[in-house]
Order: C-alpha cells, then structure tokens, then sequence
C-alpha cells in the first residue's frame, strides 16, 4: 500500500488493469466437500487467488491445556505455500500468519455454535497456493464452507471481500497491483443474516464519504459471495443424496 506509483490503476474509462469496473469482483469459484480425509473441506478461486480448507471437529482438544470447559475452540492455521507468490516464500509460520490465523479464527467464533462442544477442538487448515491479495477473505469465505460441509452446527455462514482505494476511485476487491501501489485496502467480512461486522481491517487512507461508498460496493459484494457459498453446499449435498440412493438401491 505504497499509493505511489506511475502505474496507472484505472483508466480513463473507469477500467482497471484487470479489464473490471471499479465496482466488480473477481471471477469467483467455490466448491465444498472437495478433500476425502478431512471432515469438511473447500475450495476456492477468486481472481488469481486459489485456497483449499480443510476442517477436522469436533474433536478432543489437543493440547490439552487449550481445552475450555464452556466451549469448543477453533485453532486456525493460515499458511501461504512457498510457490504461491512469485518470489518463492519462506516456509513455515510468520507474524503475519499468525495475525491472519488467529482474526480469522475470532471471525469463525462468532458463527460457530462452539458452546455444544465442551472442552472440543475444531481444527481449520486454510492453504494458499496461489496468491494474488484478498487471500484472509478467500481463506475465510472457504473456511465457513468448509466447516458447514464438516456438519457443525452455525448459526451462518461469513462471506468476506475487500474496498479499497486504487488511482483516487473506490474499488471492489483489490488485486495485487492494486493491493500493492493503491492508496487503501479495507477486507470485510459479514454474518449476513444479520448484516453483523465481523472482520474489517484498514489499511491506508480513504475519506470517511469513500469508506461508506467501499462498504456499500463490499456489503452487496458480499451477500453474492454468500448466495454462491450456499451453492456449493446445495451442490455438495445434493451429490452426497445421489451416492446415498445409489448405494440403497
Ligand atoms: P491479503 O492476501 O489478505 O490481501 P496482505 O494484504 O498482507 O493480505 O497481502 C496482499 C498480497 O501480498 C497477498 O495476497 C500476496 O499476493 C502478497 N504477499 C503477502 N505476503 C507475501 C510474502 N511473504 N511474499 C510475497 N508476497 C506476499
């Protein structure tokens, strides 16, 4: 988030670098139940983004230690892959996974009915491999899917997407160019039901008139995102009917 750069974001006629309008998201790709092992999982595509989430749970919570005898906890684990950006990453934990691991955990919190499982775990492994900014909403939009194809009871589910501010116009889900030289980058995620705020970050400057302007675009972005989420779920369950009445027959 440099806002300084001869790169031009948008053009003349409103039209990014991506060939979107300042208002439109990325092509976006989800689908649920994608993993054998795991007890839920996802995947997702948005733009150049591709995230997979896989989710175990409930299960007894190791260490023990960590257990909450009032409720489950969720231990997430956000790792971007070494081949997911261009230059190759270091591996392993970094303050910034950590920061992202542990919002979007508080985030899932807040769906999850966690106080039906005492002293539980459940576990979200969200895997970026590729990247291309915008990968904490993937990675939370694919986690909500995830745990719901897991069967654990919520009370919704959060689809999250990003405003911002790229070449002084207000913009719907930034991509990389823009994450990287615009003038704001501000990732929001929902419980859509209730049009609750559960995640929402700023980083940069915007006036508080674009703010509402880039919360407006990312609150109607958002409940499509959701419909598409609910999507893959029907889809998801409506294979599972199949193979069930397959295998009755
Ligand atoms: P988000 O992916 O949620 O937008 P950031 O704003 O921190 O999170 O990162 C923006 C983008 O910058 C990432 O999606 C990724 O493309 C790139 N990026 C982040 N961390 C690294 C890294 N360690 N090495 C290379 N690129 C990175």
């Amino acid at each position: 988030m440099s806002g300084h750069t001869d790169m031009t974001l948008v053009n003349d006629e409103g039209i990014r670098i991506d060939g979107r309008r300042c208002d439109e998201k990325r092509p976006i790709k989800i689908e649920a139940g994608v993993l054998k092992n795991a007890d839920g999982s996802c995947y997702l595509e948005i733009g150049k983004n591709k995230v997979l989430c896989a989710v175990y749970g409930p299960r007894e919570c190791r260490p023990r230690h960590l257990q909450d005898p009032t409720k489950a906890i969720i231990q997430c684990k956000y790792n971007m892959e070494t081949y997911s950006v261009s230059d190759r990453k270091r591996p392993g934990t970094d303050r910034r996974s950590v920061e992202i691991s542990k919002l979007i955990s508080e985030a899932l919190s807040n769906v999850v009915q966690v106080e039906l499982f005492p002293r539980a775990s459940i576990d979200v492994y969200i895997e970026i491999l590729q990247a291309n900014a915008g990968t904490r909403c993937a990675g939370l939009t694919a986690a909500s899917v995830a745990l719901a194809d897991a069967g654990i009871p919520m009370r919704d589910l959060i689809p999250a997407i990003a405003c911002g501010k790229a070449d002084n116009h207000v913009v719907l889900d930034l991509n990389k160019e823009e994450d990287n030289f615009g003038q704001a980058d501000v990732p929001l995620a929902i419980v859509p039901s209730t049009d609750e705020i559960v995640l929402l970050q700023m980083d940069g400057n915007m006036t508080r008139e674009e703010l509402d302007h880039g919360l407006d675009m990312a609150f109607g972005a958002a409940h499509e995102v959701y419909d598409m989420q609910k999507a893959a779920l029907k889809k998801r369950y409506s294979e599972i009917e199949k193979k069930e009445g397959a295998t009755d027959e």
